[in-house]
Protein backbone atom coordinates (compact mmCIF):
# COMPACT_ATOMS: atom_id res chain seq x y z
CA UNK A 1 0.00 0.00 0.00
CA UNK A 2 0.86 3.81 -0.01
CA UNK A 3 4.20 4.18 2.11
CA UNK A 4 3.77 7.08 4.20
CA UNK A 5 7.52 8.01 4.08
CA UNK A 6 8.39 11.61 2.37
CA UNK A 7 10.75 10.17 -0.15
CA UNK A 8 9.74 6.55 -1.31
CA UNK A 9 11.12 3.35 -0.05
CA UNK A 10 13.53 2.01 -2.88
CA UNK A 11 15.73 -0.82 -2.27
CA UNK A 12 19.09 -1.51 -2.02
CA UNK A 13 19.18 2.36 -2.52
CA UNK A 14 19.15 4.15 0.71
CA UNK A 15 16.84 6.74 1.55
CA UNK A 16 19.77 9.84 2.11
CA UNK A 17 20.69 9.44 -1.54
CA UNK A 18 16.81 9.33 -2.43
CA UNK A 19 16.51 12.69 -0.36
CA UNK A 20 19.33 14.52 -2.24
CA UNK A 21 18.00 13.36 -5.61
CA UNK A 22 14.35 14.75 -4.69
CA UNK A 23 15.73 17.88 -3.33
CA UNK A 24 17.70 18.36 -6.39
CA UNK A 25 14.55 18.56 -9.03
CA UNK A 26 11.60 18.79 -6.23
CA UNK A 27 10.52 21.31 -3.85
CA UNK A 28 7.06 22.15 -1.72
CA UNK A 29 5.13 19.97 -4.04
CA UNK A 30 6.49 21.44 -7.50
CA UNK A 31 9.54 21.30 -10.04
CA UNK A 32 12.75 23.22 -8.99
CA UNK A 33 13.65 26.04 -11.62
CA UNK A 34 16.10 25.12 -13.45
CA UNK A 35 19.03 27.28 -12.21
CA UNK A 36 18.05 25.78 -8.95
CA UNK A 37 18.84 22.40 -9.59
CA UNK A 38 22.79 23.18 -9.58
CA UNK A 39 22.53 23.89 -5.87
CA UNK A 40 23.31 20.84 -4.94
CA UNK A 41 25.94 20.31 -2.46
CA UNK A 42 28.89 18.20 -4.01
CA UNK A 43 29.76 15.98 -0.97
CA UNK A 44 25.95 14.99 -1.76
CA UNK A 45 26.20 14.56 -5.20
CA UNK A 46 29.04 12.58 -4.97
CA UNK A 47 27.30 10.60 -2.33
CA UNK A 48 24.40 10.07 -4.20
CA UNK A 49 26.35 9.07 -7.33
CA UNK A 50 28.62 6.37 -5.69
CA UNK A 51 24.92 4.83 -4.26
CA UNK A 52 23.65 4.58 -7.80
CA UNK A 53 20.45 7.02 -7.01
CA UNK A 54 22.43 9.77 -9.49
CA UNK A 55 24.41 9.69 -12.36
CA UNK A 56 26.73 11.95 -14.71
CA UNK A 57 25.98 13.89 -17.47
CA UNK A 58 25.40 11.27 -20.39
CA UNK A 59 25.94 11.89 -24.36
CA UNK A 60 23.58 10.22 -25.82
CA UNK A 61 23.28 9.81 -30.19
CA UNK A 62 20.13 8.61 -32.04
CA UNK A 63 22.13 5.60 -33.50
CA UNK A 64 23.41 4.48 -29.93
CA UNK A 65 20.52 4.36 -28.37
CA UNK A 66 18.25 3.18 -30.62
CA UNK A 67 20.73 -0.23 -31.04
CA UNK A 68 20.58 -0.24 -26.88
CA UNK A 69 16.72 -0.05 -26.31
CA UNK A 70 16.93 -3.17 -29.17
CA UNK A 71 19.24 -5.00 -27.55
CA UNK A 72 17.90 -4.42 -23.86
CA UNK A 73 14.14 -5.27 -25.16
CA UNK A 74 15.87 -8.91 -26.78
CA UNK A 75 17.59 -9.34 -22.77
CA UNK A 76 14.34 -7.93 -20.86
CA UNK A 77 11.59 -11.28 -19.96
CA UNK A 78 8.28 -10.37 -20.19
CA UNK A 79 6.91 -11.93 -17.27
CA UNK A 80 9.71 -10.08 -14.52
CA UNK A 81 8.11 -6.78 -16.01
CA UNK A 82 4.48 -7.95 -15.91
CA UNK A 83 5.06 -8.93 -12.10
CA UNK A 84 7.19 -6.48 -11.41
CA UNK A 85 3.97 -4.03 -12.88
CA UNK A 86 1.43 -5.98 -10.44
CA UNK A 87 4.10 -6.01 -7.87
CA UNK A 88 4.28 -2.32 -7.67
CA UNK A 89 0.62 -1.49 -7.48
CA UNK A 90 0.71 -3.51 -3.79
CA UNK A 91 3.97 -2.07 -2.54
CA UNK A 92 4.26 1.27 -4.15
CA UNK A 93 7.85 0.52 -5.62
CA UNK A 94 7.58 2.89 -8.31
CA UNK A 95 10.93 1.58 -10.31
CA UNK A 96 9.08 -1.57 -10.42
CA UNK A 97 6.10 0.65 -12.39
CA UNK A 98 7.47 1.71 -15.75
CA UNK A 99 9.39 -1.16 -17.47
CA UNK A 100 6.60 -3.13 -18.32
CA UNK A 101 5.58 -0.08 -20.58
CA UNK A 102 9.07 0.46 -21.61
CA UNK A 103 9.47 -2.69 -22.74
CA UNK A 104 6.71 -2.99 -24.82
CA UNK A 105 7.67 0.05 -26.68
CA UNK A 106 10.92 -1.21 -26.88
CA UNK A 107 10.14 -4.69 -28.25
CA UNK A 108 7.94 -2.82 -31.21
CA UNK A 109 10.78 -0.36 -31.90
CA UNK A 110 12.80 -1.04 -35.58
CA UNK A 111 16.39 0.00 -36.28
CA UNK A 112 16.37 3.28 -38.22
CA UNK A 113 18.33 6.14 -39.00
CA UNK A 114 17.50 9.70 -37.70
CA UNK A 115 14.41 11.39 -39.94
CA UNK A 116 12.97 14.71 -39.91
CA UNK A 117 10.55 16.43 -41.89
CA UNK A 118 10.00 19.57 -39.33
CA UNK A 119 11.03 22.55 -40.26
CA UNK A 120 13.57 22.72 -37.32
CA UNK A 121 14.59 18.80 -37.82
CA UNK A 122 15.21 18.36 -34.14
CA UNK A 123 13.47 15.51 -33.64
CA UNK A 124 13.25 12.18 -35.44
CA UNK A 125 10.05 11.06 -37.38
CA UNK A 126 10.29 7.97 -35.78
CA UNK A 127 10.67 7.71 -32.22
CA UNK A 128 10.84 11.03 -31.36
CA UNK A 129 14.22 11.41 -30.18
CA UNK A 130 16.81 14.25 -31.17
CA UNK A 131 19.80 13.17 -33.21
CA UNK A 132 22.15 13.98 -30.18
CA UNK A 133 22.14 14.75 -26.43
CA UNK A 134 25.51 16.15 -25.49
CA UNK A 135 25.97 15.85 -21.58
CA UNK A 136 22.25 14.90 -20.84
CA UNK A 137 21.27 14.96 -17.31
CA UNK A 138 20.14 11.14 -16.20
CA UNK A 139 19.57 12.09 -12.90
CA UNK A 140 16.32 13.66 -13.81
CA UNK A 141 15.35 10.24 -15.65
CA UNK A 142 15.49 8.50 -11.68
CA UNK A 143 13.89 11.02 -10.56
CA UNK A 144 10.83 10.93 -13.07
CA UNK A 145 11.21 7.14 -12.26
CA UNK A 146 10.68 6.79 -8.35
CA UNK A 147 8.40 9.68 -8.23
CA UNK A 148 5.93 8.91 -10.97
CA UNK A 149 6.58 5.46 -12.10
CA UNK A 150 8.72 7.43 -15.20
CA UNK A 151 7.19 9.68 -17.44
CA UNK A 152 8.44 9.41 -20.52
CA UNK A 153 7.63 5.61 -21.25
CA UNK A 154 8.13 5.98 -25.45
CA UNK A 155 11.15 7.53 -25.11
CA UNK A 156 14.19 5.31 -26.27
CA UNK A 157 15.91 7.52 -24.58
CA UNK A 158 14.04 6.99 -21.07
CA UNK A 159 13.42 3.32 -22.09
CA UNK A 160 17.55 2.58 -22.46
CA UNK A 161 17.77 4.00 -19.04
CA UNK A 162 14.75 2.12 -17.31
CA UNK A 163 15.27 -0.80 -18.49
CA UNK A 164 18.88 -0.87 -17.48
CA UNK A 165 18.38 -0.05 -13.76
CA UNK A 166 15.59 -2.77 -13.81
CA UNK A 167 18.26 -5.37 -15.01
CA UNK A 168 20.45 -4.07 -11.49
CA UNK A 169 16.99 -4.36 -9.41
CA UNK A 170 15.80 -7.09 -6.98
CA UNK A 171 12.95 -8.89 -7.72
CA UNK A 172 9.19 -8.88 -6.14
CA UNK A 173 8.07 -11.73 -3.90
CA UNK A 174 5.22 -13.71 -5.48
CA UNK A 175 3.23 -12.53 -2.56
CA UNK A 176 3.71 -8.74 -3.78
CA UNK A 177 2.69 -10.07 -7.40
CA UNK A 178 0.13 -11.92 -5.93
CA UNK A 179 -1.55 -8.97 -3.97
CA UNK A 180 -0.77 -6.45 -7.05
CA UNK A 181 -2.79 -9.07 -8.98
CA UNK A 182 -6.00 -8.69 -7.16
CA UNK A 183 -5.29 -4.73 -7.04
CA UNK A 184 -5.08 -4.73 -10.91
CA UNK A 185 -8.32 -6.89 -11.12
CA UNK A 186 -10.08 -4.20 -9.30
CA UNK A 187 -9.03 -1.69 -11.46
CA UNK A 188 -9.84 -3.54 -14.70
CA UNK A 189 -13.25 -4.59 -13.80
CA UNK A 190 -13.85 -0.83 -12.15
CA UNK A 191 -12.93 0.44 -16.04
CA UNK A 192 -15.75 -2.24 -17.25
CA UNK A 193 -18.38 -0.17 -14.96
CA UNK A 194 -17.81 2.79 -15.61
CA UNK A 195 -20.71 4.98 -17.43
CA UNK A 196 -20.52 4.87 -21.36
CA UNK A 197 -19.52 8.65 -21.39
CA UNK A 198 -16.28 8.07 -19.57
CA UNK A 199 -13.29 8.98 -21.00
CA UNK A 200 -9.25 8.65 -19.98
CA UNK A 201 -9.57 11.27 -17.00
CA UNK A 202 -12.04 9.02 -15.38
CA UNK A 203 -9.68 6.33 -15.57
CA UNK A 204 -7.10 8.01 -13.89
CA UNK A 205 -10.29 9.03 -11.12
CA UNK A 206 -10.72 5.64 -10.51
CA UNK A 207 -7.58 4.44 -10.27
CA UNK A 208 -6.65 7.45 -7.70
CA UNK A 209 -10.20 5.82 -6.19
CA UNK A 210 -8.43 2.61 -5.61
CA UNK A 211 -4.99 3.29 -4.83
CA UNK A 212 -5.11 5.97 -2.85
CA UNK A 213 -2.69 7.64 -5.31
CA UNK A 214 -2.34 11.09 -6.31
CA UNK A 215 -3.33 12.48 -9.89
CA UNK A 216 0.11 12.36 -11.63
CA UNK A 217 0.70 8.22 -10.48
CA UNK A 218 -2.72 7.47 -11.50
CA UNK A 219 -2.29 9.14 -14.87
CA UNK A 220 0.91 7.31 -15.46
CA UNK A 221 -1.26 3.64 -14.83
CA UNK A 222 -3.98 5.10 -17.45
CA UNK A 223 -0.93 5.69 -19.90
CA UNK A 224 0.65 2.57 -19.36
CA UNK A 225 -2.79 0.81 -19.86
CA UNK A 226 -2.66 2.67 -23.52
CA UNK A 227 0.60 1.82 -24.65
CA UNK A 228 0.16 -0.79 -23.44
CA UNK A 229 -2.73 -1.55 -26.07
CA UNK A 230 -5.47 -2.19 -23.21
CA UNK A 231 -7.19 0.71 -23.61
CA UNK A 232 -6.43 1.93 -27.05
CA UNK A 233 -8.88 2.51 -30.20
CA UNK A 234 -9.21 0.96 -33.44
CA UNK A 235 -7.60 4.44 -35.10
CA UNK A 236 -5.39 4.85 -32.10
CA UNK A 237 -3.51 1.70 -31.18
CA UNK A 238 -1.55 0.81 -28.50
CA UNK A 239 2.15 -0.25 -29.02
CA UNK A 240 1.32 -3.52 -28.17
CA UNK A 241 -0.51 -3.81 -31.39
CA UNK A 242 1.58 -1.49 -33.39
CA UNK A 243 4.59 1.01 -33.19
CA UNK A 244 3.20 4.08 -34.39
CA UNK A 245 5.83 6.55 -35.57
CA UNK A 246 6.10 9.91 -32.98
CA UNK A 247 5.43 12.09 -35.93
CA UNK A 248 1.72 10.61 -36.36
CA UNK A 249 0.93 10.38 -32.73
CA UNK A 250 -1.93 12.73 -32.95
CA UNK A 251 -3.17 14.25 -29.36
CA UNK A 252 -7.18 15.27 -29.58
CA UNK A 253 -7.20 19.16 -29.92
CA UNK A 254 -10.66 18.77 -27.65
CA UNK A 255 -11.22 18.31 -25.11
CA UNK A 256 -7.99 19.32 -24.26
CA UNK A 257 -6.14 16.60 -22.28
CA UNK A 258 -2.82 15.95 -20.58
CA UNK A 259 -2.65 12.41 -20.97
CA UNK A 260 -0.51 10.97 -23.87
CA UNK A 261 -1.17 9.08 -26.95
CA UNK A 262 -2.88 6.62 -27.09
CA UNK A 263 -5.28 6.55 -24.06
CA UNK A 264 -5.88 10.15 -24.53
CA UNK A 265 -8.70 8.88 -27.46
CA UNK A 266 -10.20 6.09 -25.45
CA UNK A 267 -13.77 6.08 -24.04
CA UNK A 268 -15.70 3.80 -22.48
CA UNK A 269 -17.06 2.36 -25.39
CA UNK A 270 -14.04 1.63 -27.16
CA UNK A 271 -13.76 -1.25 -24.10
CA UNK A 272 -10.83 -3.12 -22.50
CA UNK A 273 -8.62 -4.93 -24.61
CA UNK A 274 -8.59 -8.35 -22.97
CA UNK A 275 -6.50 -9.71 -25.73
CA UNK A 276 -3.42 -7.38 -24.65
CA UNK A 277 -4.49 -8.18 -21.14
CA UNK A 278 -4.00 -11.93 -21.81
CA UNK A 279 -0.69 -11.28 -23.97
CA UNK A 280 0.66 -9.03 -20.98
CA UNK A 281 -0.23 -11.37 -17.91
CA UNK A 282 -1.36 -14.95 -18.56
CA UNK A 283 -0.53 -15.76 -15.26
CA UNK A 284 -3.84 -14.11 -14.85
CA UNK A 285 -5.96 -15.92 -17.50
CA UNK A 286 -8.71 -17.21 -14.76
CA UNK A 287 -8.79 -13.87 -13.63
CA UNK A 288 -9.17 -12.02 -16.77
CA UNK A 289 -11.84 -14.90 -18.06
CA UNK A 290 -13.98 -14.01 -15.40
CA UNK A 291 -13.23 -10.16 -16.22
CA UNK A 292 -13.98 -10.69 -19.40
CA UNK A 293 -17.13 -12.20 -19.39
CA UNK A 294 -18.76 -8.97 -17.32
CA UNK A 295 -17.39 -7.08 -20.23
ZN1 LIG B 1 14.41 7.77 -34.43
Amino acid sequence: MKSKLSYPSVYPLDQRAVKILFDCYWTNGKWKLWRDRTLIAPEDYEYAIANGTMFPPRTYSHGDTITETIELARKTDRKQVSDAFLASLATHRMDWRSPLACLIVAKRLRKHTFVSSSSHGTFCDVCGESAYYPNADISVLNFERLKYGGVRHVSPYYITFDLARFHESDRPSSSDVQQGAAVFCKIIRDIQKLPEKSGASDVVRLVSKVLHADVHESRGIAEILGICSVLETPEYPGFLRRFTHASQRDIPAFPRTHLTYPVCWWRRPHGVNFSALRTLFPELKERLDDCDQAE
